[in-house]
């Protein structure tokens, strides 16, 4: 997916940007999402809860886009066309619907409901992402994953993984990235992390060990989970902090509830974030925007979508620094 705000302002994020939280304390910080249209005269819209101000990472996920349900011909789907990504890695989850995914490397997939497609742009890749005609409701996240510096030109790779699920205690986990409740996601990533959904039966509660390096967030799709003691809506993203070795989940509703649970070890580089790139710096970033502007080899072709690319929007002239220091609890 791409960033399409008409002003995207340039983020400086992670390194000690994000608030500290004491390591091992069960304090739940619930961000809430705002709301982003995808453009178009039909714009559908994403709920974004990274980055915010509070919170830019959790681990190396940088980025969280999810939407829907959506009924396509209401909103008119996704028709995202060709466009560019450095210095980070995509990952798109769905729970209904297809996506026609083609890329720089020549890779054409579907990306189709339980099935990880994981992207990765290091140096440069472009890609197109078009919901497929016989997709009646739209309805997933879109995750980024920061690549740390030692990879972060990386040269361009698309993996595919459609992980089983375990049953367990009401519970039905998927794990696309790292390991949770027995499942190992082979898929290989550049920093410790993880990514699972997990559906969880009515009233039901769930305990998982996990590493404690780890932080956490759990975004809640449809339902209400109590999550180390306190309440995360459907839309919104409960953050732990390191230091725990179990996590407790429970649905507080009389339907399932699904949520998706990302992790990692804090990413201690400070990053910059505009439109779809990642870098170090503005330099990074201008450099970026410039090779894309004028067709460079960086970022190769897409074959087979049908319309023109999407041009990069102006450049801010300054770099927006998120808060230093979020009130403590
Ligand atoms: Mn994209």
């Amino acid at each position: 997916m791409s960033n399409v705000e008409t002003k995207p302002a340039e983020l400086r994020c992670g390194g000690a940007v994000d608030g500290e939280q004491p390591a091992g304390t069960a304090r739940v910080d619930v961000l809430t999402p705002r709301a982003v249209p995808l453009g178009g005269p039909r714009a559908m819209t994403v709920r974004r809860t990274l980055p915010q101000r509070a919170r830019t990472l959790i681990g190396a996920w940088c980025f969280a886009d999810h939407y829907g349900p959506d009924d396509v011909s209401v909103t008119g789907g996704m028709n995202v066309a060709p466009h560019p990504h450095t210095g980070l890695q995509t990952v798109s989850w769905l729970f209904t619907g297809e996506i026609e995914h083609r890329d720089s490397m020549g890779n054409h997939a579907l990306v189709r409901p339980g099935e990880l497609n994981l992207m990765t742009g290091g140096y440069g890749i472009s890609h197109s992402e078009v919901s497929t005609p016989r997709t009646t409701v739209l309805h997933g996240v879109q995750l980024w994953v920061a690549l740390p510096q030692e990879h972060r030109s990386t040269g361009r790779d698309f993996q595919h993984y459609a992980p089983e699920p375990v049953l367990t205690d009401g519970a039905e986990t998927r794990v696309f990235l790292g390991s949770l409740a027995g499942s190992v996601s082979p898929v290989t990533t550049f920093t410790p992390l993880l990514g699972a959904e997990i559906l969880l039966r009515p009233r039901a509660t769930l305990t998982l060990a996990v590493d404690p390096d780890f932080e956490h967030g759990l975004l809640v799709d449809q339902g209400e989970v109590r999550l180390a003691g306190t309440s995360v809506g459907a839309s919104e993203l409960g953050y732990l902090p390191p230091g725990l070795d179990t996590l407790t989940l429970t649905n507080q509703s009389d339907g399932i509830a699904r949520t998706v649970l990302l992790g990692g070890t804090p990413f201690e580089e400070e990053i910059v974030m505009w439109w779809n790139f990642i870098g170090r710096s503005h330099e990074d970033i201008a450099k970026a925007r410039e090779d894309w502007q004028n067709s460079s080899d960086r970022f190769g072709a897409v074959e087979g979508y049908p319309g023109d690319r999407l041009p990069a929007p102006a450049l801010p002239n300054a770099v927006i620094t998120p808060r230093r220091n979020p009130p403590r609890h």
